[in-house]
């Protein structure tokens, strides 16, 4: 039985090495020109993907650079010139690319590399696997918007290609990369890179004089399409507002063995723009759910607790069990607001003569409090005693904003160390 690799978000150098100390098999990352998510995109030059990926053949990990833009005729001239430039200094283990056009150059200018279509791409039926395949396609990852009895049929169809799904992380309100939100509210072009998550603001519903765009019925809003006189749209509005295109979040972590056995042979993780702290737990509990999964063991519903321990905004498991319907969609609750731990810190090395931790803070830490510090294999409950300044001298709060301090603790706990505080209201 095959134990499918587990890909992780890249987002940067200091993201990937916490993927892979997490047990990430592989990561995937965007190079700047050709990559989606160009804007919070960490790996700035060549010489850093080259980096990366050394890094990553180095621990014996895979690593696959996105290149899944669609451009424009004017961004293409540099296409070729670009990819040379990285391939002169590193070898990627596959390019994840959606472009038929692009696909076309890479093949003909540098046959040997592998393509895999990106999720961009829509793949939702096995002729399109088969299109793919006949068009040099190693992997596709498969659309988000299909079941896993629909994964099934494309690997029963397409058996000698691999499948790649996404299983964890957010969603588009649209087919990926079928949406011109982004586009028509901040000139954002979400396929250029550069979407602004328009889907997931804060939309009010306003009443023009004269003329009503929300009529009251019985106490409850609906939202009226103009052509459409006899059809209310239920609207739900608090005093924040509403989340009216607002998705939920995939998680589909207890549904790996199922995927597996469907055909899968890559569980891919959302998220480059994310912190490392998601980027540290999210690949804890997958990783541990897919090992347990190849010892034949059943799904430990504990994972999820890792998993609510991250940003969030409520999960659904997407399309894999069938279309989620209205459940699908978080309408009164602001971007990322679920999470039953609040990220405090990082911690960049320790002291053992003073016996301390360096932390550099995200959110404040107090003397007195309770926070956990997360490591690859365990977490280490904590009561921080004592407080100091980057100078050493005694504090009672550490403010957020990356400021650094020293918290006193008996031993070095090693490396890739987070610090968090579990978050009482929930
Ligand atoms: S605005 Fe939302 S649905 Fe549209 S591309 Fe961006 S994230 Fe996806």
């Amino acid at each position: 039985m095959i134990r499918p690799e587990l890909l992780i978000p890249a987002g940067d150098i200091e993201k990937m090495r916490y993927a892979f100390a997490f047990g990430a098999d592989a990561v995937y990352l965007g190079i700047p020109r050709f990559s989606l998510r160009s804007r919070e995109n960490g790996f700035k030059n060549f010489e850093q993907v080259a980096m990366a990926v050394h890094y990553a053949h180095n621990l014996g990990k895979k690593i696959y650079v996105t290149a899944n833009v669609f451009p424009h005729n004017h961004k293409l001239a540099s296409f070729n010139t670009y990819i040379a430039q990285l391939l002169a200094l590193c070898q990627p283990d596959a390019w994840i690319m959606s472009d038929p056009g692009l696909i076309m150059l890479m093949r003909e200018y540098f046959p040997g590399q592998v393509i895999h279509i990106s999720v961009q791409s829509n793949v939702i039926n096995h002729a399109s696997v088969r299109f793919w395949q006949n068009n040099g396609a190693k992997r596709i990852v498969v659309s988000r918007e299909i079941s896993i009895e629909e994964i099934k049929q494309m690997h029963e169809a397409c058996p000698e290609v691999e499948l790649e799904s996404f299983v964890h992380g957010a969603v588009c309100m649209a087919y990926s990369g079928r949406c011109l939100i982004s586009n028509y509210l901040s000139n954002r072009d979400g396929n250029q890179g550069a979407c602004a998550n328009s889907c997931r603001w804060k939309y009010k519903i306003y009443q023009k004089e004269g003329r009503a765009a929300y009529e009251p019925l019985e106490g409850q809003f609906y939202l009226k399409e103009s052509e459409r006189p006899g059809q209310l749209f239920e609207l739900d509005e608090d005093e924040n507002g509403s989340y009216l295109m607002n998705s939920k979040d995939l998680c589909a972590i207890h549904l790996l063995g199922q995927l597996r056995d469907a055909g899968v042979c890559s569980f891919k993780v959302e998220g480059r723009s994310k912190s490392v702290y998601y980027v540290a737990m999210t690949t804890r509990a997958y990783r541990r759910a897919i090992d347990d999964m190849a010892a034949g063991k059943p799904f430990n519903p504990e994972l999820m607790q890792e998993i609510l321990s991250t940003s969030n905004r409520g999960f659904i498991d997407g399309f894999l069990r069938g279309d989620p319907g209205g459940n699908g969609q978080e309408y009164l609750m602001s971007n990322s607001q679920y999470s039953s731990y609040r990220y405090t810190g990082i911690v960049r090395q320790y002291d053992a003569l003073k016996k301390r931790l360096k932390v550099e803070a995200r959110n404040s830490i107090k003397v007195g409090a309770n926070y956990e510090l997360c490591l690859p294999q365990k977490n280490i409950f904590i009561q921080v005693k004592e407080l100091f300044n980057e100078k050493g001298s005694p504090i009672n709060e550490l403010h957020g904003g990356s400021l650094a301090g020293w918290i006193s603790y008996p031993d070095d706990p090693g490396p890739f160390v987070l610090m968090r505080e579990p978050i009482t209201s929930l």
